[in-house]
């Protein structure tokens, strides 16, 4: 029997007061329902703002290592039951099993390092102002703060905006992505369980445009960050800022991996193939441009497609790489190789749905390659977020980097090269929040910064790490004489 699940508000497992419910299919099998969630509205939401108000004080000053502590036993919680939440996130998200085991650990391990930086967010004592005056400075909670999540993520990325927002002392209100909600869910499970008190988290399932909007349209909440579409965020963003809100938006990327001429064509084809075909493409780092020097790109592409040939599609539990995550999903990559071909654009691997048993129901899509791309065609200029990689002929390195920077885009950026000079000058000039050499454009440790430049990010704040707790937190200077 499916399982229908509550929105958690202040404390209480609760039935939308819509009575509608949203089903959630199995991206591989969509003939399966994993679960049913509420289909909250505007008042649900604004249910969950009061709760979190009304316990802000309390947490605020709550000391430190208590926040801390709870945040790691809720962190232990979740490692306990690591196998059913890869389960589930497999099971909404379609992520290969590998790949759903890795970001459920990476918000165990988020739940842990965060634990430890609640007991640490004193201020700095400057030291004395004159006779008896002691100088410092103070750190204190935004507020209330609106998190708004993708699916594409469905448990880290929560897991590295609630954790830093929960150490500083801000309470918070969640909405996870109507696709796949059920591990955002466990985070609060776990967070009730390891004893957070009641209001300081509240998680509420239903469209974006009714609880995302009065989330962001509330006046008690303080700051909203959220992660998704560049469509969505930019009026996010407008929305919030406009109501006088801190707001940080993380969007999407169309992301370059450059090969310059002295790179071995077979490494980088792997390079680019784990970048731009893991997580079936849907990553917002995800490599979806290979720009190649003319020296190396005839063996570059051959490396590139037979790589992309021999990746085992099937549903996630056994197969290398999943399908994506809803119909709309797989029908828009669909579209867009069939624009990349109307384009002029010459398809050497994929550009369809795999056939087989396995594959018949759920919403796969063959990897992708094209080459013969021109840099203003739309495959090379708009985010795809499915397994398409486009190939970018350039005569220099100077070339390369002047395509990898003409989009709108700049989350993530890499080069492969064996030459330290340009490795250098790639560095300093690509245009993105997250530069790599010899790397995958996706993949970052938990306690670095992360954020984009241009339309990929709101640019000031970034998540991650210590500079992820900046978002949430205000800083005072002291004098008290
Ligand atoms: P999305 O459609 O923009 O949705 C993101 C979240 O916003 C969902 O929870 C959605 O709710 C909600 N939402 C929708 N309309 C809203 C509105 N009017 N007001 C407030 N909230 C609203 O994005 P997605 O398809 O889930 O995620 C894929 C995108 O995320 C890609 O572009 C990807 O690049 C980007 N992404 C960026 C990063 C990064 O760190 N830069 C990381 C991961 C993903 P519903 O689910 O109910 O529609």
């Amino acid at each position: 029997m499916t399982e229908t699940r509550r929105n958690y508000v202040n404390g209480e497992w609760v039935e939308s007061e819509t009575g509608e419910t949203i089903d959630v299919e199995n991206p591989a099998d969509p003939s399966v329902t994993v679960a049913r969630y509420q289909q909250s509205n505007e008042s649900d939401a604004a249910d969950a703002v009061d709760a979190a108000a009304s316990a802000q004080d309390e947490w605020a000053n709550t000391p430190g290592p208590e926040r801390g502590r709870i945040l790691r036993e809720a962190g232990t919680l979740l490692a306990q039951r690591k196998e059913e939440l890869t389960d589930m996130l497999v099971a909404e998200e379609g992520k290969a099993r590998p790949e759903a085991a890795g970001e459920v650990q990476r918000a165990i391990d988020i739940f842990h390092y965060f634990s430890t930086k609640a007991a640490d967010l004193g201020g700095t004592v400057k030291g004395a102002s004159g006779r008896g005056t002691n100088l410092y400075t103070r750190k204190e909670p935004v507020g209330v703060a609106a998190l708004i999540t993708p699916w594409n993520y469905p448990i880290a990325i929560p897991a590295w905006k609630l954790a830093p927002a929960l150490a500083a002392g801000n309470t918070v209100v969640l909405k996870p992505a109507s696709l796949a909600p059920g591990v955002a869910l466990e985070l609060a499970k776990a967070l009730d369980e390891a004893g957070l008190p009641d209001g300081v988290l509240n998680v509420v399932t239903g469209p974006g445009s009714e609880v995302g909007s009065e989330f962001i349209g509330n006046d008690a909440v303080d700051a909203v960050s959220f992660t998704g579409s560049g469509q969505v965020g930019e009026m996010v963003y407008d929305q919030a800022t406009d109501a006088g809100k801190r707001a940080q938006t993380e969007l999407g990327g169309k992301n370059p991996t450059v090969v310059a001429s002295s790179a071995d064509p077979a490494e980088a084809a792997e390079i680019v193939a784990s970048g731009g075909f893991g997580t079936t493409g849907q990553s917002c780092t995800a490599c979806s441009r290979a720009i190649v020097h003319e020296d190396v790109k005839d063996e570059f592409v051959a490396e590139l497609a037979d790589r992309a040939e021999s990746i085992d599609i099937g549903p996630g539990n056994e197969h290398e790489m999943g399908p994506q995550v809803s119909a709309g999903e797989r029908d828009s990559t669909l579209e867009y190789i069939e624009v990349a071909e109307n384009e002029g654009a010459t398809l050497v691997a994929g550009g369809g749905v795999p056939e087989g048993d396995e594959v018949e129901e759920g919403h796969f899509v063959e990897p992708t390659v094209f080459t013969d791309v021109d840099p203003d065609m739309r495959i090379a200029q708009e985010e795809v977020f499915g397994p398409v990689v486009a190939v970018i002929e350039v005569s220099d390195f100077e070339e390369g980097i002047e395509v990898a920077n003409g989009v709108e885009y700049g989350l993530s950026a890499s080069v492969v090269t064996d030459d330290h000079t340009e490795a250098n000058r790639f560095l300093e000039e690509a245009e993105a929040g997250v530069v790599k050499v010899n790397e995958k454009t996706t993949g970052l440790e938990l306690h670095v910064p992360f954020g984009g430049f241009k339309r990929s990010s709101s640019e000031t704040w970034r998540e991650q790490g210590d500079a992820g707790l900046e978002f949430y937190t205000i800083e005072k200077t002291v004098y008290d004489n």
